[in-house]
C-alpha cells in the first residue's frame, strides 16, 4: 500500500515535470537580436535617412571653374552626418570653401572620406578618434561656400598618396560606390 502511494507520487511528479517542459516553448529573443551585420564592403550613406534613389552623380560637374570631384547630398540643416566606414578622424579642418570639414581615414589608411559644409561637429569628435560606420560625426549645414538656402553634405572619397597626406590623394567618384554598396541609416 505504501509502495503504491510512493509510485503514485512519483507518477504525479513525472507528469508535472513533463507539463513544465512542454510549457517551455521556444521564445523569440527579440531584444537580443543584434543589429543586422553589414557586409564587409558596405558603406553607410553618410547623411541619416538618405536613400540611394535620392543621390545624384555630380562628380564631373564644374563648380566655380573646377571639377566637383565629390557628390552633394541634400538634406535639411542639422541632419546627422554619419561615418561612411569604420576609420579614424584624421583631421578637423575649417577651410574657406569647405567650411567645417572632417577627413576620415579608413582602417587600412588607403582611402580618405571627406565631409564638408558641416553646420557643426558632433560633440565628442576629436582628431585621432576611432569611429564606426554609422556613428554621428557632424551635422549638415552650409559653412564655407555652400549657398545659405541649400544645406548639403559635400562628400568626397580619395585614394591616399604613399605619404598619407590628409589633404592630398586622388578623388574617385563616390556615386557608384554608394549606389552599389550603400546602406541607409
Ligand atoms: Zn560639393
Amino acid at each position: 500500500m505504501r509502495n503504491t502511494f510512493r509510485l503514485l507520487l512519483a507518477g504525479i511528479a513525472v507528469a508535472l515535470l513533463i507539463t513544465q517542459l512542454r510549457a517551455e516553448k521556444p521564445v523569440a529573443h527579440v531584444a537580443n537580436v543584434p543589429a543586422p551585420v553589414l557586409a564587409a564592403d558596405a558603406i553607410v550613406i553618410p547623411v541619416a535617412g538618405v536613400v540611394k534613389a535620392a543621390l545624384r552623380d555630380d562628380f564631373d560637374n564644374i563648380h566655380s571653374g573646377h571639377p566637383h570631384h565629390a557628390i552633394d547630398i541634400l538634406a535639411p540643416r542639422g541632419t546627422p552626418v554619419l561615418a561612411a566606414v569604420d576609420g579614424t578622424i584624421r583631421k578637423l579642418f575649417d577651410s574657406r570653401a569647405g567650411g567645417l570639414t572632417i577627413y576620415e581615414f579608413d582602417l587600412a589608411t588607403e582611402r580618405s572620406y571627406y565631409y564638408a559644409h558641416l553646420d557643426s561637429y558632433a560633440d565628442n569628435v576629436v582628431e585621432g578618434m576611432r569611429v564606426q560606420q554609422g556613428d554621428v560625426i557632424g551635422y549638415v549645414g552650409t559653412t564655407g561656400n555652400a549657398p545659405a538656402n541649400t544645406p548639403h553634405l559635400h562628400f568626397a572619397i580619395t585614394i591616399l598618396p604613399p605619404d598619407k597626406a590628409w589633404s592630398k590623394g586622388e578623388a574617385i567618384d563616390p556615386y557608384p560606390i554608394l549606389v552599389e554598396r550603400g546602406v541607409t541609416r
